[in-house]
């Protein structure tokens, strides 16, 4: 097992299924042996629970709100499998940069030697991200991270926020920000689905890691507080996850992405308007009249 700490940043748009997916990444990893910190770096500070039978934990930010002398075990509890779990936390609802929380808890995390003294084979980075602000591309702009992932679904608005990740990493590679690992499919359920993702990477110069169908096996185990690996360790979506974890740890092929532009992105929607009445008999072809 190699003892270079791999940085992991796994970005997406709100609510698209990040947290789930880096939390049963992080099970996979953690019971094939690996070390693995997961740091939840989104104001919704609930990027861990479901390793940890779905309760919350005291964030960065709200402890350094109330000390000066944070100390690693106030802010980290380790979950399934000895998961390292740690939330950045975010700002008073309405009052400053969620961003922010970023910047302090990766300081506050170097400053107590974490990742020296810890020897983690995984750092993952769940992040809140359609990066529009910079405070969320901390993990990828100055060296924090190797490499990120991108869950998106279908919709439009999901591939937009990639779209948006893509153009940050574009931006801030050449000066030693991460690259790209791949996309990650969630939430897959039309059968269509598949077909945008595939050909939203083929448009953007990037690959899929991995395709997570939609499954009540994900909304039972969240509802158990606990991961899929953990509650149904046998079902086929353990095994996706599992092997998009293994893809995480072993694949090496990084690249740049080529974002689209605003109008591009939107005459690429446009075509798929077009087309996709070809994947459901129920969709008719071109613009439906009222
Ligand atoms: P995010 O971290 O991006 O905000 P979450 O991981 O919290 O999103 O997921 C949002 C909701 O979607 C949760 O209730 C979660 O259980 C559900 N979910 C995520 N992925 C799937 C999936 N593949 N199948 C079914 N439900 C899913
Ligand atoms: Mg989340």
């Amino acid at each position: 097992m190699s003892k270079k700490t791999k940085h992991i940043a796994i970005y997406g748009k709100g609510g698209i299924g990040k947290s789930t997916t880096t939390s049963n990444i992080s099970a996979a990893l953690a019971e094939s042996g690996y070390k693995v910190i997961q740091i939840g770096c989104d104001p919704k500070s609930d990027s861990t629970n479901t390793l940890r039978g779905g309760n919350y934990l005291p964030t960065v930010l709200d402890s350094l709100r109330e000390s000066n002398n944070v100390k690693l075990k106030d802010i980290s509890e380790e979950g399934f499998g000895g998961v390292l779990c740690i939330e950045a936390g975010g700002p008073v609802p309405g009052v400053g940069c969620a961003g922010r929380g970023i910047n302090a808890a990766v300081s506050v995390l170097q400053e107590l030697d974490l990742f020296e003294k810890y020897k983690a084979d995984y750092v993952l980075y769940d992040v809140l991200g359609d990066v529009v602000c910079g405070g969320f591309a901390v993990p990828i702009r100055d060296g924090i991270t190797d490499r990120a992932y991108v869950v998106t679904s279908s919709d439009f608005m999901a591939i937009y926020a990639a779209n948006n990740l893509f153009k940050a990493i574009n931006k801030y590679a050449p000066t030693g920000g991460a690259k790209l690992g791949g996309i990650i499919g969630n939430g897959l359920s039309a059968n269509y689905s598949k077909s945008i993702v595939d050909d939203f990477a083929k448009k953007t110069g990037t690959k899929v890691a991995g395709y997570v169908p939609r499954s009540l096996i994900v909304s039972q185990s969240e509802l158990y507080g606990k991961t899929v690996i953990e509650a149904n360790p046998k079902s086929e979506h353990a095994n996706i996850y599992r092997n998009l974890a293994k893809f995480i740890a072993e694949d090496e092929d990084l690249s740049v992405p080529n974002p689209l532009s605003v109008n591009e992105l939107r005459d690429w929607a446009r075509e798929w308007g077009d087309k996709i009445y070809k994947f459901d008999s129920r969709i008719v072809e071109g613009p439906a009249s009222i």
